[in-house]
């Protein structure tokens, strides 16, 4: 399968490596981005050298008109969506205790709020079409739960209800919607961590290393393929094995 592909949070860390390695599977890439300019311009002309057309636009996942627009010209400008991925996502991690209304809304409204507006925009004309696959960037947080991250982990363990929910609804429609939870991967979210932090998390991943970007994009390439042509509702770790 190919043609285009619609990646949110394309500019940098997984959504970086799923862009990549969807031009290099022949698609061409229409990717979102939130606010860094240098990163998102190096994606493009990344993407543009790889051979494939490509679209980078700025918005906010969490603004359901911005994501519509951007859809819209997406399909306009580069032809119908067959694969979209949600990867943008951000952590305002705190005890529960602690935590503001504000980092509860940010980390809902982007996390598990981007998945809805893209999702919204983007199924209708995959059932039409009868064909489409939607993957989701969730979390090992969203299905084992993370002290200190009760907005994040909530925000993740909606993503995969909301994923198996959408793949019953629109399977016999021939689309197929999907979640991937990452462990602890080598990007710009992690290398936030503390020393201790990091050796504490270390400790638990049987691989003993955390993961890289490029080992998730791989697995969200194949799911979109057609040699997953019969996987939907389903949660895919690649976490190292990771205990909880
Ligand atoms: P990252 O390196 O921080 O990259 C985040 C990307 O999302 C950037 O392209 C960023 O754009 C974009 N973004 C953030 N907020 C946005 C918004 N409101 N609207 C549009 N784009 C937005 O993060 P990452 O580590 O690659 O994480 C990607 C996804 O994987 C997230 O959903 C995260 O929760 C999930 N995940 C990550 C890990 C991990 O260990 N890294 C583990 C499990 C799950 P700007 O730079 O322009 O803001």
């Amino acid at each position: 399968m190919s043609g285009v592909a619609l990646v949110s949070g394309g500019s940098r860390g997984i959504g970086r490596a799923v862009v990549r390695r969807l031009a290099r599977d022949g698609f061409d890439v229409s990717f979102c981005y939130r606010a860094d300019e240098d990163a998102a311009r190096e994606a493009e002309k990344e993407l543009a050298e790889l051979g494939v057309r490509v679209l980078a636009e700025r918005v906010d996942v969490g603004d359901a008109e911005g994501v519509r627009a951007w859809i819209a010209r997406t399909e306009r400008e580069l032809g119908p969506v067959a694969a979209a991925v949600t990867s943008a996502g951000i952590t305002r991690d705190r005890p529960l205790v602690r935590m503001t209304d504000e980092d509860w809304e940010a980390v809902l409204g982007t996390n598990l709020g981007g998945v809805y507006h893209v999702c919204r925009s983007v199924v209708f004309g995959m059932m039409k079409r009868k064909a489409g696959t939607v993957v989701a960037v969730s979390s090992i947080a969203g299905v084992h739960g993370s002290a200190g991250q009760t907005n994040y982990s909530a925000s993740k363990a909606g993503t995969i209800g909301f994923c198996k929910a959408l793949a019953k609804e629109v399977g016999r429609y021939g689309v197929r919607v999907n979640a991937v939870a990452p462990g602890f991967i080598d990007t710009d979210m992690v290398a936030v961590l503390d020393e201790r932090t990091r050796e504490r998390a270390l400790a638990d991943v049987p691989l003993g290393r955390f993961g890289a970007p490029e080992e998730v994009a791989d697995l969200v390439g194949f799911l979109v393929s057609g040699r997953a042509a019969y996987i939907t509702g389903s949660v895919l770790h690649v976490d190292g094995g990771l205990v909880r």
